[in-house]
C-alpha cells in the first residue's frame, strides 16, 4: 500500500411521512422516510461521492442523473456497486470508509452493525474497515426538527 487517495462526500435528504427509510443499505423501521428520486439512501449517496472524490470522478448526480428513469426508485446499493467497479477498473481498492449520519429519529444503534456488514460486502473490505456513526443534532436545525437527514463520508482507496 504505497499509493493512496482520499475523498469526502456529503448529502442531505428531506424527510416525509409514509416513505420507506433506507440507510447504509438497510431498511430502518420508521414511519418516515427520505424524499428522493432513488430509494433515498442518503448514507450510500454520501459514500458514493466520497469514493468518486478519491479519483476526481465527479459526483453521483453526474453518473446517475435524477432526471433519468433508469435510476428512479433504484436500490442505492446498485449505485455503490457501480462506483466500486469504477474504482476497481482503474486499479484501486477501497481501504476504509467512515460515515457519520445526523438524524434526530429513530435511533440508529440497532441498525449500525447490519449497515457495516452490508457496506463491507459491497466495498470488498473487512467490516473493521467500515465505520458507521450516528448522531442527533440535539434538536437543533432542520435535522433536529426532523425535517431532514445529513450524512458525511470519508473514503480512502489504495493501490499496490
Ligand atoms: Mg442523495
Amino acid at each position: 500500500m504505497n499509493d493512496f487517495r482520499i475523498g469526502n462526500g456529503f448529502d442531505v435528504h428531506a424527510i416525509a411521512y409514509g416513505l420507506p427509510m433506507f440507510l447504509g443499505g438497510v431498511q430502518i423501521g420508521s414511519t418516515t422516510g427520505f424524499v428522493a428520486h432513488s430509494d433515498g439512501d442518503v448514507a450510500i449517496h454520501a459514500l458514493c461521492d466520497a469514493l468518486l472524490g478519491c479519483l476526481a470522478l465527479g459526483d453521483i448526480g453526474k453518473h446517475f442523473p435524477d432526471t433519468s428513469d433508469e435510476w428512479k426508485g433504484v436500490d442505492s446499493k446498485k449505485l455503490l456497486r457501480a462506483v466500486v467497479d469504477m474504482i476497481q477498473e482503474r486499479g484501486w481498492k477501497v481501504g476504509n470508509v467512515d460515515i457519520t449520519i445526523a438524524l434526530q429519529r429513530p435511533k440508529l444503534a440497532p441498525y449500525i452493525q447490519r449497515m457495516r456488514e452490508t457496506l463491507a460486502a459491497i466495498l470488498g473490505t473487512a467490516e473493521d474497515a467500515v465505520s458507521v456513526k450516528a448522531t442527533t443534532t440535539e434538536k437543533l436545525g432542520f435535522v433536529g426538527r426532523g425535517e431532514g437527514c445529513e450524512v458525511w463520508a470519508t473514503a480512502l482507496i489504495y493501490r499496490d
